[in-house]
């Protein structure tokens, strides 16, 4: 089993300042679609990994993220593609809880769920984030994209010695490396 564990805003859909709360937000960034159908044509199973603070701060309940989230994976299926599974974590920084990214508890929980080998699975994120909880994972690849945060990404990863394999201008080209790389 090939698994791709990718990060929601900036990477999948357009990301803002303001959060994406409902559906009517929610933008595909171009390529995305695309990306996520050619990650099924070769085999891979895409599971999103989705820091959701907008419940824990009371802009959204669990069932307008649930509705954001259906119309995602259709609107995916529709183009093609497929995701297998959403972890999304509901809490506040303050929380402390385990599953916020950077940690690691969402890539652990996916694993315990669908018998993933993390080693050979990679994480695809706008943020310094994605590849710290990559890292605390153990996962085998991180890649960065510039979309979304991922301009300062790279740099930012740098300097705070997080591991970075990859960067890619956007996810339709980290997927084309993937199937490309994987024949
Ligand atoms: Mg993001
Ligand atoms: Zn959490």
């Amino acid at each position: 089993m090939k698994i791709v564990f990718c990060d929601r805003d900036g990477v999948i859909n357009r990301d803002s300042a303001d959060y994406i709360k409902n559906w009517s937000e929610f933008e595909f960034l171009p390529g995305s679609l695309e990306a996520l159908a050619l990650l099924k044509s070769a085999g891979f199973q895409v599971i999103v990994v989705t820091n959701q603070s907008i419940i824990g701060r009371g802009m959204a309940t669990p069932e307008i993220l649930a509705d954001t989230h259906a119309r995602m994976s259709e609107a995916v299926r529709k183009a093609g593609g497929e995701i297998l599974d959403i972890l999304h974590c509901p809490h506040v920084p303050e929380d402390g809880c385990p599953c916020r990214k950077p940690r690691p508890g969402m890539l652990l929980a996916a694993r315990d769920r669908h018998g993933i080998d993390l080693s050979r699975a990679v994480m695809i994120g706008d943020s310094v984030k994605d590849m710290d909880a990559a890292s605390r994972a153990g996962l085998g690849q991180a890649f960065l994209v510039r979309t979304g945060n991922g301009g300062a990404a790279p740099a930012s990863a740098r300097k705070k010695g997080v591991r970075v394999d990859r960067v890619f201008d956007d996810l339709l080209a980290a997927a084309r490396f993937l199937v490309k790389g994987d024949g």
